[in-house]
């Protein structure tokens, strides 16, 4: 199952991310990082599809995808390890 990792601190609280997740996975968190800023989470981890829009999107580079063990570069395109990509 892909795994979405949100690093909290890197995030600025854009919300760009939940709205590019198709799955409905992340939603903006009801606390605040240390620089004040309420961060996404997931909320829906289990909908996951390791898409990577969430990644792509993201301004501040704070989520990862981990797809069987493996943390993919959100630009790693030629190193994507799932058939068809
Ligand atoms: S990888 Fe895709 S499905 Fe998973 S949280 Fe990110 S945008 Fe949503
Ligand atoms: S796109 Fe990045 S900076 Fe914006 S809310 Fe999502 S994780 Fe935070």
């Amino acid at each position: 199952m892909p795994r979405v990792t949100i690093d909290r601190e890197r995030c600025k609280g854009c919300g760009l991310c939940v709205h590019a997740c198709p799955q409905g996975v992340l939603a903006m968190s009801r606390e605040i990082n240390a620089k004040g800023y309420f961060f996404a989470h997931k909320a829906r981890p289990w909908d996951c599809l390791g898409c990577r829009l969430c990644a792509i999107t993201c301004p501040d580079v704070a989520i990862s995808i981990g797809l069987s063990g493996t943390f993919v570069h959100p630009f790693d395109y030629e190193e994507a390890p799932w058939p068809g990509c």
